[in-house]
Formats: structure tokens, sequence, C-alpha cells
């Protein structure tokens, strides 16, 4: 990084034997064009050839590595993350930096010198033992070493006020302009084409489907191209009318002239704390920083000639930050500064990454947005875009990053410049639960946001909505208090609007779904093709199903109503908005089916709790009987003025009522069930009572506990599933397969603690007899049953069915303790779904 790019990208060339910049010709046609010539379009055309995919053609604009590639720290971290994606997307990474001079011949610059995590206060020291036993769950070693032990692997830092240290040993460094050149090196002797000083201009486009690449120097026609322009990609995603909402931002180290005693041995060392990390160069100190308040450039755009470029550094605004990350190294404190060094990084509205096929443009990809991790997974994130490219869907779980979960509306330059100033920041923020996003607020609300604002809302960011997350009571501030891993201020609040839902009644407005009206001719055909459960069987009825791949894997999990024979109401999760949206129009084709979205025409309420018939009743003058109206009925119902549809579902467990409502009309409808729901004791509830009611009746969530790489059987799903329905669906011939290879050996099973007192949040360690067998994917507090709750995928080598859960002791890890547990295929709450049906 600091080693002289410029002259390192043309040593490699040379050594390649290859033409250097705009000598090799452009070819007419291609099968992948990639776009970008840093780590992740490198890896990516690497990943591609080494799959077998032939004719791939990299253009880079300048140089390779000449954006932001060039001058990163090289950090190698397996450790830090609670995603199973992405620490297996590093530790596939790391390891292929560690083989890939034996294949290439050109090194890496990989040292794997170790990696020290400091912890300097308790909520840190609680994040790392429950991140380090999940890493460890998934093959990383860690270890919690004493401050003395820190003190002796790395003599020049502060250790007084250290809590403990977590050593990863096989971390450490590598050279990204080293790494690069090598991946591009083994891309070329597998056949691809990287030619450097070709601009990607635009794009060829053809009915949806992108066709190919337009330059200055002709036209590439390609079956696929792949956006890996970094911090340039949303510019160039505008020209393929692809919206790819990311940010660059100032990205600060600071080399200090040589130090005694600093050792090119020494781990690199991490202190979020003090923003910082720490790592030798050149015989001195790299400080590293992730201050908490960061500060977006170029929103206008970034410069079409910005190249091995840098920044001024703010001193102004960095000079408070950069004295708290020089005290945990005192000597920095004395020793001269060689240079401070500001570049531009990509940051995204959610700091995960931006990849997968463009909802916008068929077969156009896009991998960028790294988050100031690009190298760290780009040999990952290479191999997951090329895998999807050849197989047509991945096999990892992408679900938190897949480009769909993302909004057009989060590329406004607003939008970018507030949330991006909190980006940064979060990298070295402790990820406690419950943890609000602070900025670029209010992006999007709900007809009834300020009358639940009045109830004393306590609102959370849901995909860019206001969500009601719970009810502050008169006198309470609807703030979320002191972030903690334990019970936070506002448990109680929560409990009573759980208690009200088993007990009585309650209004949840829940309008941030995505609601899709889909009509014509062939709606009924089209769906049924698409969904595993028989769906258009008759008029006035919900359906549950899962809409599966090819290989019989989870591509959502939602609702359909049929309304009538050409008409069908789709309603999924907020985050499956535009995954479910294309889903229908890709598979849709030609045929007379026409998915409209409907989510900013309709509020979403939900009445719910056994008393929620009554409410109904005294609303509307429709038979609400449970013989008129019974479980899984859908119909208008007339509420005063306003016409709405009703639904009778649930995902709480209970009775109850999910109620579309013309926008204009929810406020007036809102009010008519809040005054007829006084002498019924109607409470408000919010999204933390749903959560917990939910996972009582072990309901899914897509993307939080079931994922694209499980089958329905592994889910839980099976009994959704219509194998023998009439034209058959998408995925069935996979399913069909699924069922002959017998009971499952991985299954989603509800887990629940004995001790009442212990909360789990996510990635908690799950065994049986003592030996690990899978992580709670989510969870939240079952007040009914009596405890911590959730849903963990258990692996066995043996079918995992009632019986061998019985047959074993199971427990749950949570930081240093373990705690007995019960699981159950079956949801502990309400089994037999009497509640819902009463
Ligand atoms: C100060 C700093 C320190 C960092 N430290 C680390 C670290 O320690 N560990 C870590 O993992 N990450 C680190 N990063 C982050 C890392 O550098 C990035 O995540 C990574 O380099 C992004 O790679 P990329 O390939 O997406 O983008 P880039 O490297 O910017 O590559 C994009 C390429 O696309 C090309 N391009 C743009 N437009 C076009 C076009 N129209 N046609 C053709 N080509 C085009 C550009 O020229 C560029 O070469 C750091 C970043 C900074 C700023």
């Amino acid at each position: 990084m600091t080693a002289q790019p410029r002259e390192r990208a043309n040593d490699d060339q040379a050594a390649s034997g290859q033409r250097v910049h705009g000598a090799s010709k452009l070819p007419d046609r291609a099968q992948v064009v990639v776009v970008g010539g840093g780590i992740i379009g490198t890896s990516v055309a690497y990943h591609l050839a080494l799959m077998g995919m032939k004719n791939v053609l990299l253009l880079e604009r300048d140089r390779l590595t000449s954006g932001t590639t060039w001058h990163a720290a090289g950090l190698m971290a397996t450790f830090g993350s609670t995603s199973q994606t992405s620490t297996e997307l590093r530790q596939y990474t790391r390891d292929l930096y560690s083989r890939l001079e034996a294949e290439t011949g050109l090194a890496t610059g990989l040292k794997q010198c170790g990696l020290i995590e400091l912890a300097i206060e308790p909520g840190r020291l609680e994040e790392y033992r429950r991140v380090a036993a999940f890493n460890r769950h998934l093959g990383v070693e860690v270890h919690e070493i004493t401050p003395r032990e820190v003190a002796e692997l790395w003599p020049l830092a502060r250790t007084d006020d250290v809590l403990a240290g977590f050593y990863i040993p096989d971390d450490g460094r590598v050279n990204p302009v080293d790494v690069t050149m090598s991946l591009a090196r083994g891309a070329r002797t597998r056949g691809v084409t990287i030619i450097e000083g070709v601009p990607v201009t635009g794009f060829l486009r053809d009915r949806g489907t992108v066709t190919g690449v337009r330059t200055d120097q002709g036209d590439v026609e390609a079956e696929y191209v792949v956006n890996c322009a970094g911090m340039w990609a949303r510019q160039l995603g505008e020209l393929a009318g692809v919206s790819i909402p990311l940010q660059a931002a100032e990205h600060y180290y600071l080399l200090t002239e040589p130090i005694e005693g600093v050792d090119g041995s020494w781990p690199v060392l991490e202190d979020p704390a003090s923003y910082g990390y720490y790592r030798e160069e050149g015989g001195g100190l790299m400080l590293g920083m992730f201050e908490p308040v960061c500060a977006p450039w170029r929103v206008d755009g970034i410069p079409p000639d910005f190249s091995f470029g840098e920044l001024a550094p703010d001193w102004d605004r960095m000079s408070p930050y950069l004295e708290t990350t020089m005290a945990r190294v005192p000597v920095t404190e004395q020793i001269g500064i060689r240079k401070f060094f500001c570049g531009p990084e990509s940051f995204t509205p959610d700091l995960l990454p931006i990849i997968g096929e463009a909802p916008e443009l068929k077969n156009y990809f896009v991998a960028a947005g790294l988050n100031s991790i690009g190298i760290l997974t780009g040999g990952g994130i290479g191999r997951t875009i090329a895998q999807w490219i050849i197989d047509g869907s991945p096999d990892i779980d992408v679900t938190a990053m897949n480009i769909d979960r993302l909004h057009p509306y989060q590329a406004n330059p607003e939008y970018r410049a507030t949330r991006t100033v909190e980006s940064l920041g979060l990298v070295y923020a402790t990820h406690y639960p419950h943890r609000p996003t602070r900025t670029a607020r209010g992006a999007r609300v709900s007809p009834l946001h300020d009358r639940l604002a009045a109830r004393r809302a306590c609102f959370r960011d849901v995909s860019g909505w206001e969500g009601a997350d719970w009810y502050a009571p008169e006198g309470v501030e609807p703030d979320g208090g002191e972030l903690t891993w334990g019970r936070p201020h506002w448990f109680g609040y929560w409990e009573a609007e759980h208690h009200a839902t088993r007990d009585g009644v309650i209004v949840m407005d829940m309008s941030f779904m995505a609601k899709f009206l889909v009509q014509g001719r062939d709606a009924a055909r089209e769906l049924e093709r698409i969904s595993a459960n028989q769906v258009a069987a008759e008029p006035g009825r919900i359906t549950y199903t899962q809409w599966l791949n090819e290989r019989g894997r989870l591509e959502a999990d939602l609702t359909v109503t049929m309304l009538d024979d050409d008409e069908f109401f789709v309603v999924a999760s907020d985050t499956a908005h535009r995954h479910a949206l294309t889903w229908m129009r890709r598979h849709f084709g030609d045929a007379h089916a026409n998915a409209a979205d409907m989510t900013s025409g309709y509020a979403q309420l939900n009445v719910q709790g056994p008393l929620s018939r009554d409410l109904m009743a005294a609303v509307t003058g429709a038979d609400m009987s449970n013989d008129a109206f019974g479980f899984r009925a859908a119909r208008y119902i007339d509420i005063g003025f306003a016409r709405a549809l009703c639904i009778r579902i649930t995902y709480l467990g209970e009775l109850g009522y999910e109620l579309h409502i013309p926008a204009e009309q929810a406020a007036a409808v809102y009010d008519r069930l809040i005054a007829a729901g006084e002498p019924l004791g109607l409470r408000h509830a919010g999204l933390k009572a749903l959560a917990s009611l939910r996972m009582e009746k072990a309901y899914r969530d897509y993307g939080h506990d079931i994922d694209n790489t499980d089958s329905a059987f592994e889910a839980g799903l099976g009994f959704a599933v219509a194998l023998d329905k009439p034209g058959g669906f998408i995925g069935r011939e996979a399913v069909v397969a699924q069922k002959a290879a017998g009971p499952p050996t991985r299954r989603l099973v509800q887990v629940l603690l004995g001790d009442p007192e212990p909360l789990m949040h996510h990635a908690e360690i799950v065994s049986r007899n003592g030996s690990p067998a899978g992580y709670i994917r989510a969870a939240s507090y079952g007040f009914t049953l009596g405890g911590a709750v959730g849903l963990a995928m258990i692996d066995a080598d043996e079918p995992v069915n009632q019986k061998y859960l019985d047959s074993g002791e199971w427990t749950v890890r949570i930081g240093d303790s373990v705690y007995p547990a019960r699981v159950s295929l079956r949801p502990m709450y309400d089994p037999a779904s009497k509640r819902v049906h009463m």
C-alpha cells in the first residue's frame, strides 16, 4: 500500500507478459464483462475463470488498483462478526490469499502475524465473548487473553484499562496491491482478458436484460455484466437505470516516523474504543481510524479521473479523535508524523455490501460498497458472485447483502449525505442489541405516524420506515435509553404489550409490509407456478406459501390472498419487498399477469388477540362470527366511510385480523378502532411485541431465521408445500428429491431457556450433550413461555426429529455462561393452534 503501487502495477503486467494500458484490442463480445480492476473486480474475474467460465473480459478505467484498493491498510480479520456469511467470506478470503502465491507465482504479502482486539469496557467485553464463541463455532481460533498477555504481545500499548484482549493468531495483514495483482495474474493465466485504460461509458440493454457495455473504443456485447466500480458504482449504475446507494467517505490512517522497538512480527492491534487500529509500517506505526462521526466525500459524484488519489486531511475535524487514538500507544504522541493519509472508501446505508443481480436489469450484477472490509472479504465476495452467475442462485445466505434489500430513494443525495455521517463510525461501535439508527430518520412514514407518535411510540428504522417499536406510558420518554446486553428500561412496557395480545386485544401498525396486487388472465396460473403451496384454490382465502428456486431453496416466505379468479393480493415482509416483486416480474415474463406495487397505497393495521373479534364486530356491520369469517377468510368490509380488505390471519399466534386500508382512509379507520376499543381495553403493541409473540409460536421470518440456503423441510415448512397440486411449481423436482432422501439431518428448531433471567439476541451457540449443534439465528423473550426463546438450525449426522431432540441434553452458551434449554420441532406456545382458530 505504501510501496508505490503504480510501479507495482506495471511490474506485474511486465511479469505476466500481458500488454499494458490501451495496447490490448477490445473484443466485440465476451460472456461476462467485469467493470473495475480493484480487489473486487479482479477477484470476480479470477473466480469466474476458476469455475470454468470462458471469455471473461475485465475493463479498468485507469490502472488496476487505482481506485480505493491501492491505499488500503490491508488488515485481515476473520474475527468480529456474528454473521455466518460474513465470517465464512472472511475465512475463505484468508485461505485464498495464503495459497495464491503458490498458484500464480506472485506474492500477496499475507502476513499471519495475528490480531488482538481490545475490550476496554464491559459492554465490549460481553460483545467479544459472544463473537468469540460464535467465531470458534465456525472454526476461527480465538483466545481471550489477559491485559498482561496483551502487553507481552504489544509492549508499546497502554494496557492499564484493558479488561481483556481477544487474540486470533492466524489473522494479520496483506498487501492489497500485491493480492490484486496476484488475482489478476491468476485470472489472466486462466484466460481472462484484462484491459486497462478503458472506461465503461454506458450499457446495452434489451427488454430488461443487459446485453453489453459501451466504451469510447466501441461496444462489447455480453451475457452478463458485473459492476465492480467501487465508489463509482452508483454513478455507473445510473447509466443502466440501476440504483446502487453507496457513498464515499473520508477514511484516515496516520504513519509515524520509525520507532525504536517496533517489530514487524507484532500482531495487528485494534482498540475500537480509541477509534483506532495499529500495526507496524516501515519501522514505525500505522494508526488507522474509524471516527464516530465521519465526512461523506463528493455526494455530487466521484470525479471520473480520480486515480491513485488522496484527499487533503481535515486536521481540525480529526484532531480530537486522533488524540484518543494516539493515547492507546503513548509513544506516538512524542514521535514525528510521516503522513496523515486520507482516502475515500464506499459506505452503504446499513454497513453491508451491495452484491447480486440488480432488480432493475437482468444479468446485471453488482459487487460494491465494501464498507472498509473489501480486502479482507474480497476473495469471498468474488467467489460468491462467480458462483451465483454460473449456478443461477447463490450458495450462501445473501439475504442481508443482496442489492434488492435496498430502495432507490436511498440513492438520493440528501439521504446519502445524511446517513453516511453515521456509517463509518458504526464499524467500531459496540454492537449492542436494539441499537437504533440515528441518521436519515423519517424517510418513510406510515399514514398513522402522527397518531402513533401522539400515543408515545418509540420508533425504529424498519427498511427506512418509522416502525413503532414499543409504547411509553405517560411520563416516560419514548426513547430506548442506555444501550445494554441486559434488560432495557422498556422491558416492562414490552411485556405488557405482549400480554395484552395474549389476553385482550391490540392494534399494531405494520404499514411497512410490502403489498402487491397481481392481476391478469394468467395471474392464477403464474402464482401457482411460483408458489410451493396451492394459492389459487378458492377466492376469498389467504394462503401462506414459500417461493422456491430450482434448487428447492427458499426465495421468499409470504402470503397470497385470492381475491377473485384473476386478482390476488401478495404480502411480504419489508426486507423482501423488491426481491418478491422482481421474482414475480421475472417469472411472469410475457404471461398475462401483472404485479403492481401497492405498498404505498395501503396502510396495514393488525387487530389481534382473543377480543379482536369483539372489536371488529363493534366497528363493522359485516358478520365476523367464526362461521361467517373463519380462519384464512379474506373479505372487503366497511368501517365508517372506508372499505378495507380484512383478512383473518395472524403472525402473533392469536385470533386476529389484518386490515389493508386505503392510505387516505387509514386514519379514520384507526380512530374508529381506538374509540370502539376503549371498553375492551384495547392497547397499542409495537414491533418488539411482534417479535416476542411470533417467536413463541415459532413463526418464521425470512432473512432472520430462514434464508436462501434452506429447504422447506429444513425450515420446518414442509406442511406448506403442496407437492401434488396440479401443474407443479418451480423447485418441485428438487423438493421431491429432498423428500426421497428422508427426514432432514439439518432442521430449524425452537429453543427455550429454562432460566428466565438470561436473554438471547442472536448467534448464541446451542449444544447437544455438550457438543455444538448450531446457533440461534433469531431470538426474543417469551413472556408467556417464561424465558428467552429463539430459532436455531441444528446440524446432525442423523435425522433431527423429536426423538433426537428428546434424547439429548440441550444447552445454550451466552457469553461465558451455559444454560439448560428445551428444544422442540413444534411451537411450544399453542402447538395445536387452538387459539388461532377460536
Ligand atoms: C484508508 C483506507 C484503509 C482501508 N483499510 C482496509 C483494510 O485494512 N482492510 C480491508 O479489508 N479494507 C480496507 N479498506 C477498504 C478497501 O480498500 C476497499 O473496500 C476495497 O479496496 C474496495 O475495492 P473495490 O474493488 O470495490 O474498489 P476499487 O479499488 O475502487 O476498484 C474499483 C475500480 O473500478 C474502476 N472503475 C471505476 N469506474 C469505472 C468505469 N466506468 N469503467 C471501468 N473501470 C472503472 C476504478 O478505476 C477502480 O480501479 C480501506 C480503505 C481505505 C480508504
